[in-house]
């Protein structure tokens, strides 16, 4: 006879819509967050134990768990991150506990290290291979088999073959640690006067609880040295501290930044890491002997069982926003999971996002600045060309005044940058003879022409073709010709223009991340003049030769039917000038322009961040826009656009009514077809205070169900509105 406590609800990661009931069978025993494996269908299937049963199914149809690991529990504030992050974003529970759930390899014990040592006999036959062993091991220690065989250069039968001889003593000896831990104290922190105000004003803070911290700071002006030091505070309080950054695989310099300070590599989590250096870090992070990560987005569901502060640097960027999957914002997230835990969190950005800049201006958040580029430095002169007086020349991008200046960087020795946040080398090709415009197949969009590999391509879903000799349409040879520009284009006319400038792209096409990373040190060395790069190029990288950055076209993010397009804009265009004059010497920035009255333009020249930030929050609340109010899509796709649109169009007549809500469309996405699939947008928007995830759940509980290949998509706080 089974008592109710034998039986427990189990979260498995698959997208289901809650925990299932199983017995725990006699002998074993779990606890909330155990990680279980359990019966599902016809496999096991992995689940943490979530709590006490939520039905009362009778017990003989209930399946027993299969196992229990070896594993503490996964702390409390996770699970119910879990449960928060869900009813946010509507995503399934077991979906988003596929985020925790990263590494099944990690919940296997970890596998000694095999090492050998002397035993003090002589083997029976001495060969070359042999001695170069013994030689290597005459040191009396013991050494692991891999290391051995590097050492000596013999093969794993050569050591297998002193061992059966009796001249070699097998041991297993502990994996050693992933990472050795970090010590707060490796190094005295030196700040600067300001910095160190903004340090005291942060600890002053710190009641031993929840808090938020938005470190707003010019480029340059030290906002790492200050948050590495409430890391060392963390790490001393005994907690663990976590580090998001937008673009983990770049930031091998922010890495060695941490490895001074605290005397040792952080440990990372991102997508470049193998299967066994995931698993090791995950399972280190849940026994507590990992006490500092820096990661990607993902790493914001680790298994830290006391963690005391989660940083995000560069909080503004796009990439914190996940959007396959379950839909989550990794800063709002992290927000939460800092107050379920009873952790900090701090915001650390030199162009905030709008709705922290908010919270910051309304004592939500605690706002610390730093207004003074460190060392000295100088924030760049940045003037608009007005690209109505004074265009390029016909058939060019490059504005006469902001040739000039590349030219007079180059004549000091200096290094100019040319930012266009284009890829490839033409938004589009057409045919002079017919007018045939390459589209993708699959999308409604332009096939970007990528000359330096000879394809077009779709940015939006990677169809490639070659380029073809002749129009596909009608035939005609010779009669393709390339409409705007890309980088690529650019570079071409950097070429002519600037022949003695070593010149160099930087964008994502141009290789893997490990050969951008040798781009960048490249740079860095001054091995380059001429850099043409997209925003790829404007993430943190420091130049110290780096005195002009030209923007050829400021106005490329405006136009886009999205409420965070001045934003968004205003941060790309902050984050690039910024690059110019780091370091002693004086920066000069030049912004060519169709716009040059645009509140983001006269910003950006008068220097005057306030403004933006002022006029942008009035222009948000008078429109009900984040922060003031809240927004939600719903995307509807099928393979048939009146599909699609009809399965709108009864979500629009299923939408219950509510005070203050407010529902826009359906229409056709500015993108809409993607992938084959004809896209239908809906838009929710309501005041701040109001429960829309709570809505939107209600109304799909009302709405008739998807059926065939229709789909429908939530996104709660939508980033991107294609
Ligand atoms: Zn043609
Ligand atoms: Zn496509």
């Amino acid at each position: 006879m089974h008592s109710q406590s034998d039986i427990v609800a189990v979260m498995v990661g698959v997208a289901v819509e809650g925990p299932y009931s199983y017995r725990v069978p006699q002998g074993m025993s779990v606890t909330r967050g155990s990680i279980v494996a359990v019966p599902l269908g016809p496999r096991l299937t992995l689940g943490v134990v979530w709590g006490p049963p939520a039905d009362m199914i009778a017990h003989n149809r209930l399946k027993d768990i299969a196992r229990a690991y070896d594993l503490p529990a996964l702390s409390a504030e996770l699970c119910e991150l879990v449960d928060w992050v869900s009813r946010y974003t509507l995503a399934p529970p077991g979906l988003v506990l596929r985020s925790v759930l990263r590494s099944s390899e990690a919940l296997e014990p970890e596998r000694p290290v095999v090492a050998y040592r002397l035993s003090g006999h002589a083997p029976s036959r001495m060969t070359d291979a042999r001695a170069r062993v013994l030689e290597t091991l005459a040191d009396g220690m013991a050494w692991a088999k891999a290391a051995i065989i590097g050492a000596s250069g013999v093969s794993a039968s050569v050591i297998e073959g002193l061992e059966k001889s009796g001249a070699l003593e097998r041991l297993s000896l502990p994996a050693p640690p992933v990472v050795d831990p970090p010590d707060p104290d490796a190094t005295a922190p030196r700040l600067g006067a300001e910095q160190a105000a903004a340090l005291a004003a942060i600890r002053n803070a710190d009641a031993g609880g929840f808090g938020v911290v938005l470190l707003d700071g010019v480029t340059g002006g030290g906002k790492t040295e200050v948050f590495f030091e409430v890391v060392a505070d963390t790490l001393r309080a005994g907690r663990q501290a976590l580090i998001l950054l937008p673009e983990i695989a770049l930031t091998h310099t922010f890495l060695e930044r941490f490895t001074r300070r605290f005397g040792t590599r952080p440990a990372e989590w991102h997508s470049e890491m193998t299967p066994l250096q995931r698993a090791r870090m995950w399972r280190g992070v849940l026994e507590g002997t990992v006490r500092a990560v820096v990661g990607a987005r993902s790493s914001l569901f680790l298994p830290f069982r006391e963690l005391g502060l989660v940083v995000l640097d560069e909080e503004h960027d796009g990439a914190y926003k996940q959007s396959d999957g379950a839909n989550y914002h990794a800063r709002d997230m992290a927000i939460v999971r800092a107050r379920l835990a009873g952790a900090r969190a701090l915001l650390s950005s030199a162009t905030p996002s709008v709705e922290s800049r908010n919270n910051a201006d309304t004592g939500r958040y605690l706002h610390v600045r730093l207004e003074n580029r460190f060392a000295s430095a100088q924030l760049p002169d940045i003037t608009a060309i007005d690209m109505r007086e004074t265009p390029p020349e016909k058939g060019s991008w490059i504005a006469p005044p902001v040739a000039r200046e590349v030219f007079a960087a180059l004549d000091r020795g200096e290094q100019a940058l040319l930012f266009l946040n284009r890829r490839g080398y033409a938004p589009l090709t057409l045919c002079k003879a017919c007018g045939h415009q390459y589209q993708c197949p699959d999308c409604s969009a332009w096939m970007v022409e990528h000359r330096f590999r000879g394809v077009l391509m779709c940015h939006h879903c990677g169809h490639e073709q070659r380029r073809p000799e002749a129009c596909g349409a009608c035939g005609a040879s010779e009669s393709l010709v390339a409409v705007g520009p890309g980088i690529e284009r650019v570079a071409e006319e950097a070429a002519a223009r600037f022949p003695e400038a070593r010149t160099v792209i930087v964008s994502s096409d141009m290789g893997s991340n490990a050969q951008l990373r040798q781009r960048f040190s490249e740079i860095a060395k001054g091995e380059y003049d001429l850099i043409i790069g997209t925003q790829l190029v404007s993430k943190g990288h420091h130049f110290e030769k780096l005195t002009f950055v030209g923007v050829l076209d400021a106005d490329l993010g405006l136009a886009h039917g999205d409420p965070r397009a001045a934003e968004k804009t205003f941060q790309v265009l902050t984050q690039v000038t910024g690059r110019a004059g780091r370091a002693t010497r004086a920066g000069k920035a030049m912004l060519q322009t169709y716009h040059p009255n645009h509140p983001v333009m006269e910003a950006m020249v008068s220097g005057d961040r306030e403004a933006f930030y002022a006029h942008e929050i009035v222009a948000r609340e008078a429109g009900g826009l984040p922060p003031f109010g809240r927004l939600a899509a719903l995307i509807v796709s099928a393979t048939e656009q009146p599909v699609a649109m009809a399965h709108a169009k009864a979500l629009l007549a299923a939408a219950p009514l509510a005070d203050g809500l407010r529902l826009f469309g359906p229409a056709d996405a500015p993108i809409a077809m993607v992938r084959g699939r004809h896209r239908v947008r809906l838009l929710a928007q309501s005041p701040r205070n109001f429960d829309l995830s709570g809505y939107v759940r209600f109304w799909l509980g009302l709405a008739p169900r998807p059926s065939g290949n229709l789909r429908v998509q939530v996104d709660i706080d939508p980033m991107s509105f294609f």
